[in-house]
């Protein structure tokens, strides 16, 4: 009898990484020179959304027009992987894995039950030199902000290419989101995926349960709680913790 393996959809920002600021210096300055203006950019609030998303809501704040953001979104992401970068390399804004994820991320690629992937709102290139510059390099698949602006579009794309690259028949309805955002929960609803939620990205426990994710751990530190902590969402255990 083969054992079932189960797809986890890791978000980045908050969830595998801190990201100590790195992408918002590195888009300040990509929007300073693509459009001359940023909209409030230090006071937005980035959490849990795509690139583009964010780029968007800047741009809208700027009194610019769906139409003309459509016609220009895509010149910024050149000079923000430039800017990102510098910002990786910086000591001030380099992002550090969170506590217990690279533990964490060696003991499932370790086992059999688990295949891993991304589902994040950065760019996939963005996504790759922010983990890169983490020290995090067990990811080679998944689904990213330069997929698709809307979050709830990723799963599906990000089940696809996991299936593609294992040759392993996934569902996203077993597919497990793992984000610490309310925006990662909705994601996943919205697919009828599975979903943990973890509060180490300053959405705090009570605020994630809100959105009544299958489960919820305050951290990724303690890799036998998170392990646990699969097994009942895999359970469909709907008890949340
Ligand atoms: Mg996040």
């Amino acid at each position: 009898m083969t054992v079932p393996v189960h797809l986890l959809l890791f978000d980045i920002d908050g969830t595998l990484i801190e990201p100590r600021g790195a992408g918002r210096v590195a888009l300040r300055s990509a929007m300073l020179d693509v459009y001359g203006q940023t909209g409030p950019i230090d006071d937005h609030d980035f959490r849990g959304k795509t690139d583009p998303w964010i780029v968007r809501d800047l741009l809208r704040c700027c009194g610019w027009a769906d139409e003309e953001i459509d016609a220009r979104l895509n010149e910024v992401w050149e000079p923000y992987l430039r800017h990102l970068d510098d910002a990786l390399e910086a000591a001030a804004t380099r992002p550090t894995p969170c506590r217990g994820v690279p533990a964490l991320l060696d003991r499932l690629s370790a086992d059999g039950r688990y295949e891993l992937a991304l589902l994040t709102g950065n760019v996939e290139e963005g996504a790759t030199r922010k983990l890169r510059a983490a020290g995090i390099s067990r990811f080679d698949v998944g689904a990213f902000g330069s997929d698709s602006e809307h979050r709830a579009d990723l799963p599906p794309i990000a089940v696809a290419r996991a299936a593609r690259r294992t040759g392993l028949s996934f569902r996203v309805e077993e597919a497990i989101v793992v984000g610490d955002t309310p925006e990662d929960v909705l994601c996943a609803r919205a697919n009828h995926a599975r979903v943990l939620a973890v509060a180490t990205g300053g959405f705090d426990a009570d605020d994630l349960r809100s959105h009544e994710p299958d489960g919820v751990l305050e951290d990724l530190a303690d890799s036998d709680s998170v392990m646990e902590a699969l097994e009942d969402v895999i359970a469909g255990t709907q008890e949340v913790r």
